[in-house]
């Protein structure tokens, strides 16, 4: 208690209520997770349990193969949900879809109705599993819709299975859901990816099937790593930026930060743990496979991992843990920050991708093979993954642009916005010597070449130190790609679309080049060698082994004609050119009209989030930050007036005389700033033109004025007596528990 004394004493602690707070766990810990696991979800085997034979296959027709689900059969199927979701006490059912707000969004509906005769029941029809029309004039659509032709609707994704979310004292049953307008385009994270997803899988068979014919499907699989920060409630809750932006805009560094690199993967505070353990229960639940958990690098900064799944089910995993989270996290009177960088001067988090391709045959193809066949696959898709990343790095680079991630990306802790590809010393020498054996004397040396033993090195390649490259975006980790750059709070449907349309895209491309040699008379596996030889040549460059986080690789990056985009304007600029617009409308994942629709709301996000950084640094500054200083400058002020009163010199006073003045010079500069910031905000806001707009609140309020003008806040808060103070400090946001 002794230890929190000033904490309780100070005023801008009245609202710490629980530093002692008792723990708060739903199951008991002895539980083992397969006794929890998957229970409010509908799984397939709930599915055999709950619905007709034929109803069954035919819902799995439709996993498996994307076969449609005929009006009729949708009623069995409905009705079997039902019966399962009653029975475990759910009395209304939602439509759960990802908009491009970046959160999940539902309404709930009951299964409550009034037939025609007056008669009560609950029922769940197949038209209402299938297809529901939400009011969708809220939800950001980048023009597609004027209000008045508000209409969209949620269609279900039976590849998702159905949930129940079991949170505040009411199950409700959830269906996965795309959104679209009511003219067909797409209005939310899912269905593109759904269709990238098909796009992958065509592409990838067909270059399958040259050394395996009996793959007859492709999938994506993603692993996610989630970081973020947890403080407690009435800490958030008495700063007002991390209320209404989820990162603190001013706040000196406390004099212990991260440099005693004390925090990583040390032993979790208990209040915490308490919450993980519960918010863990939930997830498993819901079939989450989470699978990991530590401290991050940063004080505060923890990290989940799960098993990784199929990249649809990942992607809805990860968005539906994010709310659980940060739901949960309220029970414990703690807030979860999903922000990529709420604290400057420490780490930001980031939600690494990790990324591979399985087939239906079970094989990994980012995994090197064990015969020269497997390994020739494993090299040709390897090769493709590289191509892809290089030839369309600016779209891979817009797929992860955000307001939040600019703080991140390129700020000397995170990786680059430079993307490029780490494959490790092993990988690379191999690279390197299919580039200099396959020449004209590749005829007599491909018995030679489709032995290079790559499997034999894994153990070597995963023991590598240089694999623990930290500072790549988009690394090769032994059997997956790791795309590092994600922000913690995105949905990761947006850098999966892309990553999936592009390897579909390149794939594609590899089978006619490949194709090309065949008909002109070139052995299979040559032809394929060849396509490879070239495919490591034009995309070389974008191969870098090297510290991304330093000025040499900047400079290098630039020699070698790599781009580096440093923020979320310039970068979405990648969506709507030619070669963007090409490579979507080819393969049917966006039409012109939808990506101009989301480049526009990628845009208006982008200013809204800047929009209100600088309003609530404006606010803090006039209402909290230069009060705060005027009332230490008063007593400074009535203190000399008395030391001069009782007759003592000068140099009595001469130190708070020092100290009055560096305050004045600190508020008349801070309230300076704020005005002139206020004053641009007004010029930014009168632009007609999005994309000008997004550049102007960037460079001309955004770069121009926040450094300046936390500096100076920065500066008072170390001047200005610490009771006088009413944000919560650096140190106590972090370190108290
Ligand atoms: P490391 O500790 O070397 O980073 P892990 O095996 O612990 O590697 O995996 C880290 C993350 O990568 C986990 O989230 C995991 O689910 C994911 N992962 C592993 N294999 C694959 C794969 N084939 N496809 C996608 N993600 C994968
Ligand atoms: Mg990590």
């Amino acid at each position: 208690m002794f230890l929190y004394r000033n904490v309780f004493m100070s005023t801008r602690f009245h609202s710490l209520n629980n530093l002692y707070s008792t723990n708060i766990n739903n199951t008991d810990n002895s539980t083992r997770i397969t006794a929890i696991f998957g229970e409010n979800v509908f799984t397939y085997q709930t599915a055999r349990q709950f619905l007709s034979d034929e109803s069954y296959k035919s819902l799995m027709a439709s996993v498996r193969a994307g076969q449609k689900i005929d009006r009729a059969m949708a009623n069995h199927i409905a009705n079997g949900i039902r019966a399962w979701a009653e029975a475990k006490g759910v009395s209304h059912f939602t439509h759960w879809f990802q908009p491009l707000t970046g959160s999940s969004a539902e309404k709930h509906d009951s299964f409550f109705t009034i037939k025609g005769d007056g008669t009560p029941i609950e029922q769940f029809e197949g038209d209402a599993l299938i297809q529901q029309e939400p009011d969708a004039s809220s939800f950001p659509s980048g023009g597609l819709r004027a209000t008045f032709e508000a209409r969209g609707y949620t269609a279900w994704d039976p590849s998702s299975p159905a949930f129940i979310m079991d949170i505040a004292h009411g199950k409700t049953l959830c269906i996965p859901t795309i959104f679209v307008a009511y003219t067909g385009e797409s209005l939310d994270y899912k269905a593109p990816l759904l269709k990238a997803i098909e796009a992958l899988n065509k592409s990838a068979v067909d270059v399958c099937n040259y050394f395996d014919k009996n793959v007859s499907k492709v999938s994506a699989t993603l692993g996610w790593e989630q970081e973020y920060f947890v403080i407690d409630e009435g800490l958030f809750n008495a700063r007002p930026d991390l209320l209404m932006c989820g990162r603190t805009v001013f706040g000196h560094s406390p004099a212990k930060g991260q440099q005693l690199e004390d925090h990583y993967f040390g032993s979790i505070p208990e209040r915490i743990y308490a919450f993980m353990r519960d918010f863990e229960n939930e997830s498993y639940r819901l079939g989450i496979p989470l699978r990991t958990r530590h401290n991050e690098v940063a004080p505060a900064q923890f990290e989940c991992a799960p098993i990784y799944e199929e990249v649809n089910l990942a992607v809805d995993h990860n968005t539906l843990l994010m709310d659980i989270m940060t739901r949960v996290a309220t029970r414990h009177r703690l807030r979860v920050l999903l922000h990529e960088k709420p604290f400057a001067g420490i780490n930001g988090s980031g939600k690494h991708n990790n990324w591979s391709l399985a087939t239906d045959t079970g094989v990994n193809l980012l995994a090197p093979g064990k015969t020269p066949k497997t390994n020739l696959m494993f090299l040709t898709f390897f090769v493709n993954a590289i191509k892809a990343v290089h030839d369309y790095a600016d779209i891979l680079r817009a797929s992860i642009a955000s307001a939040q991630n600019d703080f991140r990306l390129g700020a000397n802790e995170a990786p680059p916005a430079i993307i490029s590809v780490f494959i490790g010393q092993y990988l690379s020498k191999v690279l390197n010597d299919v580039k200099e054996r396959v020449g004209d004397k590749f005829d007599e040396q491909d018995e030679t070449m489709l032995k290079i033993d790559i499997h034999k090195s894994i153990p070597e390649l995963l023991m590598d130190n240089t694999d623990r490259n930290r500072t790549s975006p988009f690394a090769f980790t032994g059997n997956k790609f790791e795309f590092r750059a994600v922000g913690s709070s995105a949905n990761c449907a947006n850098p999966m679309t892309i990553l999936n349309t592009i390897m579909a895209a390149t794939l594609k491309q590899f089978k006619k080049d490949v194709d090309g040699l065949i008909e002109k008379g070139e052995k299979k596996e040559i032809a394929i060698m060849h396509t490879i030889r070239e495919y490591i040549v034009a995309s070389e460059k974008v191969l870098f082994e090297g510290d991304g986080y330093s000025d040499e690789w900047t400079k290098e990056a630039e020699r070698r004609g790599l781009p580096n985009v440093k923020t979320t304007p310039l970068a979405l600029d990648a969506m709507v050119t030619e070669k963007a617009k090409n490579l979507f409308e080819t393969n049917k994942i966006y039409s012109h009209v939808e990506l101009e629709a989301r480049h526009e709301i990628e845009l208006e996000k982008y200013i809204k989030k800047v929009q209100i950084e600088g309003r609530i640094m404006a606010e803090l500054a006039t209402s909290h930050i230069v009060p705060a200083a005027i009332r230490y400058q008063n007593l400074l002020v009535n203190n000399i007036k008395g030391l001069k009163e009782i007759g003592l010199s000068e140099s009595s006073y001469a130190n708070q005389m020092q100290i009055l003045e560096a305050i004045s010079d600190h508020v008349n500069s801070l309230s300076d700033q704020v005005e002139k910031m206020i004053e641009a905000r007004k010029k930014c806001n009168n632009m007609e033109n999005s994309r000008e707009m997004a550049l102007a609140y960037c460079t001309d309020v955004k770069e121009k004025f926040f450094d300046e003008i936390r500096y100076h806040a920065d500066k008072l808060e170390l001047l200005v007596d610490d009771k006088e103070w009413s944000l919560p400090k650096y140190r106590e946001l972090l370190f108290l528990r």
